[in-house]
């Protein structure tokens, strides 16, 4: 059933009124009708009453149905309004659409059937026109709401950014930091080594057996404070890419040779067994004799350090022309399968507590594993738990020569340059110390 509609007509003739009242009741149009005979008591009857149309007579004694279609839209009052012109004008009628008319209809057209008809319209039109402009505003709103929180991205976006300086330029201040003291450090340190290198070698004279014993305790102390400050050294070069390797030509039997030759005093204090087995027809490869000595001495040390019965073994051999391998067997406490992806992962150790056995600052492996990839080779792990483990390092032969593999592994400095850079939008680098190099 169609609803009632409510219309307002305006017209100062009576005559003309009720002919429109008798079109619409003849129409059969279900109508609930107000009227006012001027333009001004029609903007007074707005705001009490809501209409479903205005029918306005354009010749108004107070003024024309232009003016009053104009004033009714500025004061923001929506209704549909179908202006009654007494003859078929078309300017004025484009006009009127123009202010916010609805539609226009001449009184010499006027017939229940048009009438009906071009209210209906006007209704129907004008709704749907309401219906667009709430989309409209909807759409601005989602619009408005979606520009804000873009903004209040944007400004997360720029912390995060500011953090992100801040946190890069904490860690490069901490590393630079670490470089330094670990360097100053290294220097007294090597004058307890060497001095008491001298005192055993009786240099300055012949010692007694239990000043002998304290002299070696303190070489032995020393050494393995030296290890772990250059441990923390290399670590700081590895954070912002200056961990080097040099390569040359050497006999990789006699560097292995001569790490175990160095350890094998802690392996018999420990009564474990140390074997190599040298499986090399080639020996000479070209590496970093150093780092591989690093690298073998750390994986020996992790051997020793985690085992307590039975012995540790060293394999060397070839796997093919160009690659060559080492692996080092212990039959100690052996790592979770859960740990072993994080055994790469600086500062990790599998205690992690002030109380915990074994010492160390977790930082070896992770240079290991830098200095493996940085030669153009792997290292894997099999570990049993209470059964030992295997670490096996495949090189090639002929390693690539260092600056192209710094380029492709690491390059801290240059990701933090490029990360500051990048945040603050400028060409300049903040200036900071250089990391100290090692003097071997
Ligand atoms: P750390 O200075 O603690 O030895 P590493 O980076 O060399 O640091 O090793 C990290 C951790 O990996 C060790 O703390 C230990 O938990 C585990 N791990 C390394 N090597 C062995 C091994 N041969 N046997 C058992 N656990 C090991």
């Amino acid at each position: 059933m169609e609803q009632k509609l409510k219309v307002l007509i305006v017209d100062d003739d009576e005559v003309d009124r009720m002919a429109v009242r008798r079109s619409l009741l003849k129409a059969g149009v279900e109508i609930e009708l107000s009227e006012v005979s001027d333009g001004n008591s029609a903007i007074a009857a707005f705001p009490e009453n809501s209409y479903d149309c205005v029918l306005l007579d354009y010749l108004l004694p107070d003024q024309d149905g232009l003016t009053l279609t104009r004033k009714i839209r500025s004061l923001g009052i929506k209704v549909p309004i179908v202006v009654l012109t007494a003859q078929g004008d078309e300017q004025i009628a484009v006009e009127l659409m123009k202010a916010g008319a609805t539609d226009y209809l001449s009184k010499s057209r006027l017939s229940p059937e048009i009438l009906a008809r071009v209210l209906r319209n006007a209704i129907r039109v004008y709704r749907a026109e309401m219906e667009v402009e709430k989309a409209h505003q909807q759409l601005q709103e989602s619009n408005n709401l979606l520009t804000r929180k873009n903004k209040e991205l944007e400004r997360q976006q720029q912390q995060i950014e500011l953090q992100n300086i801040k946190l890069v330029e904490g860690s490069r201040l901490k590393s630079q930091f670490l470089g330094t003291m670990s360097h100053e450090l290294r220097t007294p340190m090597n004058a307890i080594i060497g001095f008491s290198q001298l005192l055993l070698r009786h240099k300055c004279g012949a010692l007694s057996h239990q000043q002998k014993d304290l002299m070696e305790r303190i070489l032995n102390n020393s050494k393995k404070l030296l290890m772990l400050l250059n441990e923390i050294l290399d670590f700081s070069k590895l954070e912002v890419g200056q961990l080097d390797v040099k390569p040359g030509i050497f006999d990789l039997s006699k560097v292995v040779n001569a790490t175990v030759v160095e350890i094998r005093s802690l392996a018999e204090q420990k009564n474990l067994s140390l074997q190599v087995q040298m499986n090399l027809e080639n020996p000479i490869v070209f590496n970093d004799s150093t780092r591989v000595k690093q690298i073998l001495m750390n994986l020996l040390s992790n051997a020793l350090k985690f085992t307590e019965s039975g012995g540790i073994a060293i394999e060397v051999k070839e796997l093919s022309e160009n690659k060559v391998a080492i692996a080092v067997c212990d039959t100690g406490i052996g790592i979770a399968p859960t740990n072993i992806k994080s055994i790469f992962e600086a500062f990790w150790q599998v205690e992690q507590d002030t109380n915990r056995k074994y010492s160390g600052t977790g930082l070896g492996l992770p240079i290991v594993n830098a200095l493996v990839q940085m030669m153009g080779g792997k290292i894997t792990v099999k570990s049993q738990l209470n059964e030992g483990s295997i670490f096996l390092i495949e090189l090639p032969r002929q390693v690539v020569p260092v600056s192209q593999n710094r380029e492709r592994v690491l390059n801290g400095t240059d990701i933090y340059k490029k990360k500051v850079l990048e945040s603050v939008g400028s060409s300049q680098f903040p200036s900071g110390r250089r990391m100290p190099r090692d003097e071997e």
